[in-house]
Formats: structure tokens, sequence, C-alpha cells
């Protein structure tokens, strides 16, 4: 929501504070009914570079609900095709698509750090994610299990089948701008589902490569559809949409609950992935240095703006001066900068909003909360970083549990180190937030590790290893607010985009009645 400052009209293009050539600046449109076509508005935004404001990545269309309703028309005309095109035939379209992500992974990459912020081996491992969830989703095209089982009565067959859910509208926030909408694209496309996909309005430029890329592939028009624009128009009209069946959605809790309601007052179905206060509980038997290396990578990799961030870093008394003095050590040699720089560490963060989201929790953790700043805490706003986003990496320890700072979501270069005296303590503090998405545990006694496991209740744990690194092959998703009970990637994903549907064959060639016929029979027999 942070650039709806930036909606431009369509005949004057005012924004006035941009020294960058308007007319070098790419105009890009959105992809209905297998047409590039402009909104129907004809307004536009800008797509932003946060490592320099000045930089302008290009104008895509400020769509409206109208926009959604010919992008639905268009999904609704092409769902009997896509859904009785055989899977193994849909398979093959997105392993060409997989093809096509490989070839194009440089430029994806070049885009998305652009856009984002993100270093550049970060956000070709975004790019990756995507091409290892096309190759393995399009490997259920052959398989897309159902099952038989046993009927009650004699001829008679019993057996379950997938079948896609319908037309899918997917929201997709801007932190994995290709990965996460291919998360849900690819399972969708699979399952035989059409869809309608609204990306973040500060990063359409991955998704719509995405898609461009579907088409080349040859996915046939009307299955995808791109509609760009903001959350509170685009995102709305879709959750409203009574012939969008199925809303997934990643984003914030907050937002999350709205979708949720809406989806609820229609009878919709609704997956939820949303936000994440992770914890890594360092032990006094861990190696510490690799416990460090594991809480700055996953505390500032994507500039702590991953779901899975390491936020909280809950550390043995034994261990937690020697942790502290490491973590702050490597903490303040990260070289912040222009992801587009191979030697930058950890980019701008997304946006202004952003900006002053995170200083904001910096003041609440130094003023209200009272833990000890260790490094960092500082905007960056000088030379280099004068017309970008950049917070320095900010470690605080000494912190409580309950402090803000420890339990709500900050979505920036920002972690939180609490003392701990066992693991008993250690696991409490780790479960002790509203979120439940992953954890993690350093140590070398495998009872603890096991204890751990069993007793965290987060929908993903790691083992000396830090919080962040999801394989696409396994479920990914939280509990609590984080998530409402689904699981994206893995084989799990089927079970959001297709619904079941269980079909008897009775072959006896007379009536034989479920429940009645076959005890009758059964007390004679
Ligand atoms: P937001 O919730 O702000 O936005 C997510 C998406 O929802 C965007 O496309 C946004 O559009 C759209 N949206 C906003 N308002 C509405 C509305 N009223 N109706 C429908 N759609 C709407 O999240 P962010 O983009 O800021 O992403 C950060 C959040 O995402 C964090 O909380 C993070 O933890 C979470 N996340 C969770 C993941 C998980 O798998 N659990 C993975 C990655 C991120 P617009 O951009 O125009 O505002």
């Amino acid at each position: 929501m942070a650039q709806a400052k930036k909606a431009l009209s369509k005949t004057s293009g005012k924004n006035n504070s941009r020294p960058a050539s308007r007319a070098a600046v790419k105009t890009y449109q959105n992809y209905i009914n297998g047409e590039w076509v402009a909104s129907q508005s004809g307004e536009m935004f800008e797509n932003i570079n946060p490592a320099d404001t000045r930089d302008i990545v290009g104008r895509f269309p400020l769509s409206t609900s109208d926009d959604v309703n010919a992008a639905v028309n268009a999904a609704q005309g092409a769902f009997d095709r896509w859904r009785n095109t055989p899977a193994p035939k849909r398979a093959e379209i997105l392993f060409h698509l997989g093809e096509i992500l490989i070839r194009d992974k440089e430029r994806y990459t070049a885009d998305m750090t652009r856009e984002m912020g993100k270093v550049l081996k970060e956000a070709g491992g975004d790019i990756q994610e995507a091409i290892d969830c096309t190759y393995y989703t399009a490997g259920e095209g052959r398989r897309l299990h159902g099952f038989t089982t046993p009927a009650e009565m004699r001829d008679k067959f019993a057996m379950c089948v997938r079948q896609p859910v319908g037309l899918c509208g997917l929201i997709t926030p801007w932190n994995f701008p290709m990965a996460i909408p291919s998360w849900k694209l690819i399972p969708a496309l699979i399952c035989g589902n059409t869809v309608v996909i609204k990306p973040a309005e500060d990063t359409p430029l991955s998704t719509y490569n995405l898609v461009k890329a579907c088409e080349e592939a040859g996915i046939p028009p009307g299955v995808v559809n791109l509609v760009t624009g903001y959350g509170e128009s685009v995102g709305a009209a879709m959750t409203n949409h009574n012939a969008l069946r199925l809303i997934s959605f990643t984003g914030s809790t907050a937002t999350g609950r709205v979708v949720a309601s809406a989806c609820a007052e229609r009878n919709a179905i609704c997956s939820l992935e949303m936000g994440g206060k992770n914890a890594i509980i360092v032990m006094d038997d861990a190696d510490v240095d690799l416990a460090v290396e594991g809480a700055v990578w996953g505390a500032f990799g994507t500039s702590g703006q991953r779901c899975t961030a390491s936020s909280r870093l809950i550390v043995h008394k034994k261990v937690y001066k020697q942790f502290v003095t490491k973590l702050v050590e490597n903490t303040k040699s990260l070289r912040v900068g222009n992801g587009a720089d191979p030697k930058t560490d950890v980019g701008p963060v997304i946006n202004n909003d952003a900006v002053e989201k995170i200083m904001g929790y910096i003041r609440i953790g130094r003023n209200d909360d009272g833990a000890k700043l260790a490094c960092g805490g500082k905007r960056l706003t000088r030379g280099d970083y004068a017309n970008g986003y950049f917070i320095e990496p900010t470690v605080f320890t000494d912190a409580a549990p309950d402090m803000r700072i420890a339990q709500e979501e900050i979505f920036g270069p920002v972690t939180t180190v609490i003392p701990a005296n066992s693991l008993e303590e250690a696991v409490e503090i780790a479960n002790g937030v509203r979120y439940g998405l992953s954890a993690a545990i350093y140590t070398r006694d495998v009872n603890r590790a096991f204890r751990a496991m069993n007793e965290m209740y987060t929908g993903i744990f790691y083992v000396n290893a830090s919080t962040i690194g999801a394989e696409v092959h396994l479920p990914f998703g939280g509990t609590k607010a984080t998530g409402n009970g689904h699981r994206e990637a893995g084989t799990q994903v089927l079970d959001i985009f297709s619904e079941w549907k269980s079909i008897y064959v009775d072959f006896s060639g007379k009536l034989q009645r479920a429940q009645i016929d076959n005890v009758e029979s059964s007390h004679s027999a």
C-alpha cells in the first residue's frame, strides 16, 4: 500500500520530483485472455528501485474491479478446456516453462534486484525456487494420485480422484516476487485450474516476467491472467468476486484476516500464508561460530524481510556473552548497499513505509522496551545511501521475551537476543509468540535436538541450520497466526488447489443400499 502515492494519471504523468527521463521508462500491461492490455482506467503506477528512488523500473496498470472482472471472465472461458487437457500434457507445458525460466534467469535476477532490492545472489535464489517449483510440480502431472479402496458391498468399486477447484485468485507479497507467485501458480495449473494473479504493487515486474514466460511456454489464453494494482482495489475486488472459488494469499496477518473474512462471507476456499516471529535457540553445547553464522544469515538475509527471518535469538546463558560478542562483530562487518553490487551483503528495505515501521521498532526497542542496542540502529542517508531505503543491520541484546521487539513482526534488519537458562525455558520463550512459522536449534546433543523438534509448535524446524532455507518438495507454512491450516509446496499444496471427488461404481445390476443391505447380508452370512 505504501506506493499508492506513486499513481500517475494517464495523460499528465505527474510526478515531477523524479529526474529520470520519463520517455525511457518502460510501460507494462495486464495480461488478460492471452492479450497484453492497458487497465480500463488507463491509469498507471510506478515501480521504483528501493536502492535508488530516482530509478523508475517501469510503469504498470493501476487496475480496477473492471479489469478484475475481465480477467475472471477470461479465466472462466478457459477453464473447461484447461481442466480437460490431460494433466501430463499440462505438465509438458510447465516443463517448457521451467526451461524458459532457466534460460532467462540472469535477466530476471537483475530485474528483481532492481525492483525489490535483495542482493543478486538472493534474487537468483528466488528465481531458482520458481524453477525448482516448476520442475517438481510438473512431475505431478503424471501422478496427481488419488486412491482406490474396497467398497462395503459385493460388485461395487470405490475410488477417490482429485478435481480442480475452478477459478483461483492469487494474491502475493513483494519479498519473494517470483518464488511466491510460482508456488501458487504452478500447482494451481497442474491441478487444472485457471487463475487471476495480482502481484504486490512494489514488485510487479518479477510476476510480469513469470507470466510472460507462461505465454511463451504455450499456456493457452485465459488460463493465466495478470492484473496489477493496489491491494485495496484489485486485491479486494478479487477476494469479493463470487466466481473466484479460491483465494490463495501470502502477506501480513492483518491483511490475511481481511481476505479470510471476505472469503468466509461468500463461502470461498481461502489459503493463507502470513507473518512470522521466528526463533533460533542456541544451547550451551552448540558450535557457537556456526550458530552466529546462521543467525546473521537468518536475521539479515533479504534485509530481514523474510517471513522466516531469524528475528529472535534465544541463547543459553553459558554461551551468551561469547555468542553476543561474535554476533555483533559479524553484524558490523556486513556491507550495506545496492543489491546490484556483488560486494553488498544487505540491500535496502522495500519502501519508505518500511523504513518508518522499522525505525519505529528500533525506537520502541531502545526507549519503551529498554533492550540494549548492541549495534546498528540508524537509517543510512549519506553518499551512496542518499536516494535509497537503507537501514543498518541492528542487534538488540539483553531483551525480555515479552518486549514488543521480541513479540511483533518487524520485517527488517533487526534481531533481538534473549538469554535463557535451559532448553525448557528456551522452548517456552520460542513458543511464546502469536506466530508459528519457523524455528531452529543449535546443539550437538541429539536428545535436545529431538526434544525441541517435538516441543516447538511451528510448521518448519531446523537443527543446526538457520530458520530460513525451505525446499520446494517439503510442505511450507505455519501454525497459529501464521496460517489457516494449509501448506504450500510439497505434494500437500495439491490439497489446496484440488478437491476430492469420491466415486462409487456399482456393477451388481441391482439396487444396493449403503448401510442397509450390507448390514443385512453380513448378519445373514
Ligand atoms: P501485505 O499483507 O501488505 O500485502 C500482501 C498482498 O496483499 C499484496 O499483494 C497487497 O497488495 C495485497 N493486499 C493488501 N490489502 C489487500 C486487501 N484489502 N485485499 C486483498 N489484498 C490486499 O503484505 P506485504 O506485501 O507487506 O508482505 C509482507 C508480509 O508477508 C509479512 O507479514 C510476511 O511475514 C508475510 N509473508 C509470509 C510468507 C509465508 O509464507 N508465511 C512468505 C512471505 C511473506 P499491495 O501490494 O498493493 O498492498
